[in-house]
């Protein structure tokens, strides 16, 4: 099998299982129970706090809530952030979202929200101006992601943040960071985001594990309201083993950028580049400047994504057709409708994204197969003439 979807999940390390295994066998103990072994789970979650308190670069531990995810991070710190301001009314986040929160805004709409959703250009780049413009004295919240799940785009957050605070230093910058951890640093402090989310198993920590980080200038309230861990901000008996190895992954991919900015973007390059000089109906769904290293969104224009994806699987080939979420719809991706990318190429778009894992083996071999599969299907396509005149228009 060769995994290129490691924008939808990761493969848990054997390091983070390792540094897990002796907490669902010996090392039990709730971690707020008072006697002497309880104190090993207290110490194991108080220094995991520590690690992913410098995975964000942030001041203090006490910044650091631990999650079951990262939708939950997003629905804690949007609602959270909104509970504790209920005067002011108008929220703001871009159309590209994922939709743990672009379906959040949706039902703060329809709560009476008054909401202003930022476009991107065909490049997938925001609009900076229309942010800026868009915030005034009754805006709560700006939510905005790190980098696009589909496309891998990386959004300029340090500028975002100076726009909104030179606006309205009141306003709250919430950053869903779910698809930069591991791939690029993050540094909460340099950027100035007052909250911020992450996804243990986006970067090899099992699913089922998530933190948020909120500056402490920043007052939330819970969403999960019970006893008093987590500073009182997230109910619940910590998942003391998944917290464990999601510190252990943040270790190691702090260790690991310097791979991801040249040997995971070196194959992503390389596929990239081979499948466009082979495959003359592909397109890359972005500005090819700011991106994560390991992703690339690949439009093949006239023909069916979901046949791509049946074809590379029975070659033992895992890709995506956008967001994990959206794929099993027929729904064309909001991300690439946003982006104006042509209705011929969307619903051909495949998503390729890579990990450490990813060996030149394995991209060596999806670069041979990809341009017959593509051949395949472009001559049962029903556009013939607009396949004969794209071809036409590539020659010239
Ligand atoms: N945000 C982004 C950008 C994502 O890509 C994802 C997952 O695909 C999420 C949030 C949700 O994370 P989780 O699956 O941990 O809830």
């Amino acid at each position: 099998m060769i995994y290129l979807d490691n924008n939808a999940t990761t493969k848990v390390d054997p390091k983070v299982l390792e540094a897990m295994l002796p907490y669902f066998k010996d090392e039990y103990a709730n971690p707020s129970s008072v006697y002497e072994f309880a104190k090993r789970s207290n110490h194991a979650v108080r220094d995991a706090r520590g690690v992913i308190k410098d995975f964000f670069n942030a001041e203090n531990e006490k910044e650091i809530i631990f999650t079951s995810c990262g939708s939950e991070s997003a629905n804690t710190a949007i609602r959270g952030v909104l509970n504790m301001n209920k005067s002011k009314r108008h929220i703001i986040t871009s159309k590209v979202e994922h939709p743990c929160v672009l379906n959040l805004y949706s039902a703060l709409e329809k709560e009476g929200y008054k909401v202003d959703y930022i476009g991107v250009n065909s490049n997938g780049e925001l609009d900076l101006a229309q942010l800026e413009s868009c915030i005034d004295s009754d805006t709560a919240l700006v939510s905005i992601m790190y980098a696009n799940n589909e496309t891998g785009v990386i959004f300029p957050i340090e500028k975002i943040s100076q726009i909104i605070k030179s606006k309205n230093p009141e306003t709250k910058f919430f950053v869903d960071a779910v698809q930069v951890t591991g791939k690029i640093p993050i540094d909460v402090q340099a950027t100035g985001v007052d909250l911020m989310s992450i996804s243990g198993h986006k970067f090899h920590a099992p699913k089922g594990i998530g933190a948020l980080y909120v500056n402490s200038k920043t007052l939330i309230t819970p969403l999960i309201i019970g006893g008093h861990q987590e500073r009182g901000k997230r109910a619940g008996t910590e998942n003391v083993p998944y917290i464990v190895g999601m510190a252990k992954a943040a270790e190691l991919a702090m260790d690991n950028l310097k791979h991801e900015a040249t040997e995971v973007k070196r194959l992503r390059d390389k596929l990239e580049a081979n499948i466009l000089k082979n495959v003359f109906n592909a397109r890359v769904n972005a500005g090819i400047m700011s991106r994560v290293p390991n992703t690339t969104n690949i439009g093949f224009e006239y023909i069916e994504g979901e046949l791509i994806l049946l074809h590379l699987s029975d070659l033992g080939i895992c890709a995506s057709s956008g967001s994990a979420c959206t794929s099993g719809s027929l729904e064309p991706s909001h991300v690439l409708r946003a982006m104006n990318v042509p209705f011929t190429a969307i619903h051909g778009s495949i998503r390729f994204s890579l990990s450490k894992f990813t060996t030149e083996k394995e991209i060596d071999y999806v670069c041979e197969k990809m341009p017959s599969i593509i051949e395949k299907l472009t001559n049962i396509s029903p556009f013939q003439e607009e396949l004969q005149a794209l071809k036409a228009r590539n020659r010239n």
